[in-house]
């Protein structure tokens, strides 16, 4: 397997968690202030919209009432009462007439009061001259503006509160006489119908004259109180024109985010000029102030419009906006999750296919080198199967070669065996055509019987030696042990008579039975018969022994598994040297041309060959030992039945 990562991206670290925590909460936050402004914005737009025409009526109410009567002065010098007077003043008569035009004039417009001054600002005439508390005759106003305004020969307006208290629009004429100005013609027009209009605006409203006091309003608590700081000068001079009486000038009770510039603008606080303005007020839920000069006058109207209806309203806006922002945010967070968890899967299926592609090229590599190493297996098997053949015809061609030594070295004993009989034949034969000539056919037949005789012995004799020559490949199969010892003890039949060894044999025909070939086992019982003959050779006493039985012959547990066959000589035995080397091809202690060493070599690979084996020991009392250890039939007919 592939020693990759498992797919899909590691957690983030834990500062660029809270960097996207932190941006999340700004994205939050920001959403709520502009959704909060924008709607404070809109709700404001929206209000001044409709309040804006409100106040045009309200302003339009205003300068009707006050302007109604403006021109009104004006006609006062057109009255020949009044030239007369400024004429002759001391006059009562005209003094008389005067008042009593103005009185007239008075009642027919209906203004406060209506007066003439002279050029020094004393009252001449009035319309009130009959109200013993408001007559105003013989009273010097030369310090009033609208008096000295119109003795430089304009038309004076301004707001003042009067001696007694009462405030009022002064209007105030010029009276000239030719080009001169010889008096003043002058009216005070009441401000009090207004209190009739508060009510149109609908909300707080005043009405400032040009010095930003404020001269009306549906407040009375802003009554006389400054919208601007007054400079002292200008408090100096309202104090000697006693423009509002004693009255002292406070402040305006609302927070100063609005004031009015010296050209009588409204500004803000940045100092920007503007129709309106958001003001806070003491209470803190903020105003917004429309402000409207009055027409060819400077004085204005203010109104003052409560914004905590529209800041709830942009407060609860705001919140929605940063519900719908943190909405937003969740819905992107779960997209982003969603694509992320997709690509994780891509990847991981990407990755086990690429694994998979890997893990098939691994094994199409592993089972290629399998095949291979199996095949160099089976090419190996094939070379040792050759092998095996090449040793086992090198091997029969050995225990042939064996057996044709042995055959040499009896041929000696045989050609001695086959002698007397031949001879004994030849004589027999001689006679026998002595014996026909005589015509003596009972001994001729007696010879010829004898004749015979000899030709089986002579048979038998040969008969072993033809079988034993026979080249065959081995067949196992049920071989009577005391037949193969038999047969082999007969090849050595002179040599062990010749050198006197005396033989005893232990092993009963049909007693113990092998699984092999008896023509193999013949050869390997040749060999150790011959091996003992050899090493008894100078030995004083000399005695062969052969023995066979069978290895754990239980009658209990089954047929017995081995047939053991001893070959036990009265010979030299075995040194320690000949022991490590006995089996070893070529090793012989035998003099040159007397032996191969290969004899056990061989014996030991045919016990082998068929399951058995070949040990040898020396015995405690002198001699040699050969076990030979081969299947015991019985066992292997079990096993093959
Ligand atoms: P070879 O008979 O041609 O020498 P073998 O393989 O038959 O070859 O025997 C090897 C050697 O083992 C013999 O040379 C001999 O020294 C020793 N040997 C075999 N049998 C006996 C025995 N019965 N007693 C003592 N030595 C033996």
């Amino acid at each position: 397997m592939s020693s990759q990562q498992a797919p899909g991206r590691p957690v983030l670290p834990f500062w660029r968690r809270l960097l996207w925590g932190a941006l999340a909460v700004s994205f939050i936050t920001a959403s709520s202030w502009l959704g909060f402004h924008l709607s404070e914005n809109q709700g404001i737009a929206s209000l001044r919209a409709e309040s804006n025409h409100r106040l045009d009526l309200f302003a339009s109410a205003v300068e009707g009432m006050v302007k109604r009567l403006e021109h009104v002065p004006a006609t006062i010098q057109l009255s020949h009462d009044v030239l007369n007077l400024l004429r002759d003043p001391a006059n009562p008569r005209r003094v008389q007439a005067a008042d009593s035009y103005l009185r007239r004039l008075n009642a027919h417009v209906g203004s406060v009061s209506a007066f003439v001054l002279n050029d020094r600002g004393v009252v001449l005439a009035s319309s009130n001259t009959d109200r013993a508390d408001d007559s105003r005759v013989g009273e010097d106003v030369s310090f009033r503006p609208y008096f000295l305004e119109a003795l430089s020969g304009r038309v004076g307006r301004h707001f003042a509160i009067g001696v007694r208290g009462e405030p009022g629009y002064f209007v105030s004429h010029p009276i000239r006489d030719g080009a001169r100005v010889i008096g003043v013609a002058a009216i005070k027009i009441s401000l009090e119908p207004i209190d009739q209009t508060w009510q149109m605006v609908g909300s707080p409203a005043l009405l400032a004259d040009a010095n930003q006091v404020v001269i009306h309003s549906s407040q009375p608590g802003w009554r006389y109180t400054a919208l601007v700081d007054l400079p002292v000068e200008r408090r100096v001079d309202l104090l000697l024109t006693r423009m509002y009486n004693s009255m002292r000038i406070r402040p305006f009770p609302l927070s100063p985010l609005l004031w009015i510039g010296e050209d009588g603008q409204l500004v803000d606080s940045r100092g920007q000029a503007g129709p309106q303005q958001l003001m806070r007020s003491t209470s803190g839920g903020g105003m917004l102030v429309l402000s409207r000069p009055l027409d060819g006058m400077d004085w204005r109207v203010m109104m003052f419009l409560d914004l905590r209806e529209v800041r709830t309203a942009a407060a609860f806006n705001g919140m929605m906006a940063s519900v719908a922002a943190a909405f937003l945010l969740l819905l992107a967070l779960f997209i982003a999750q969603r694509r992320r968890i997709q690509r994780q899967r891509l990847e991981s299926r990407q990755l086990l296919e690429r694994a998979n592609a890997e893990l098939e090229q691994k094994v199409a590599t592993r089972t290629q080198d399998l095949t291979d190493a199996n095949d160099r297996l089976r090419k190996e098997v094939a070379d040792r199967e050759q092998a095996e053949q090449t040793l086992r015809a090198t091997q029969s061609e050995l225990v042939h070669a064996a057996k044709m030594a042995v055959l040499g070295q009896l041929a000696t004993g045989i050609t001695h065996e086959l002698t007397q009989p031949l001879g004994a034949i030849r004589t027999l034969s001689g006679n026998a055509i002595e014996f026909l000539k005589r015509g003596d056919m009972k001994t001729l037949s007696g010879n010829l019987g004898i004749i015979a005789r000899l030709a089986d012995q002579m048979g038998s004799i040969i008969h072993p030696l033809k079988g034993f020559a026979r080249k065959s490949d081995p067949a196992p199969a049920r071989t009577d042990v005391a037949v193969a010892l038999g047969n082999a003890l007969f090849l050595y039949g002179l040599r062990l008579r010749k050198e006197g060894i005396e033989v005893v044999n232990l092993c009963e025909p049909g007693a113990v039975t092998a699984w092999c070939d008896a023509n193999r086992l013949e050869q390997v019982l040749i060999n150790l018969v011959g091996n003992a003959i050899d090493a008894m050779a100078n030995s004083p006493t000399k005695t062969l022994t052969l023995a066979a039985d069978y290895e754990e012959a239980d009658p209990d547990a089954g047929p017995p598994r081995w047939a053991r066959i001893d070959v036990i000589d009265s010979g030299a035995g075995l040194d320690e040297k000949t022991l490590a080397h006995l089996f070893e091809p070529f090793f012989t202690t035998k003099t040159q041309g007397a032996g191969l060493g290969l004899g056990l070599a061989i014996s030991r690979d045919i016990a082998r060959e068929f399951g058995g084996d070949i040990e040898a020991h020396s015995r405690p009392d002198g001699g040699a030992c050969f076990s030979l250890r081969l299947p015991a039939a019985a066992s292997q007919e079990t096993l093959t039945a």
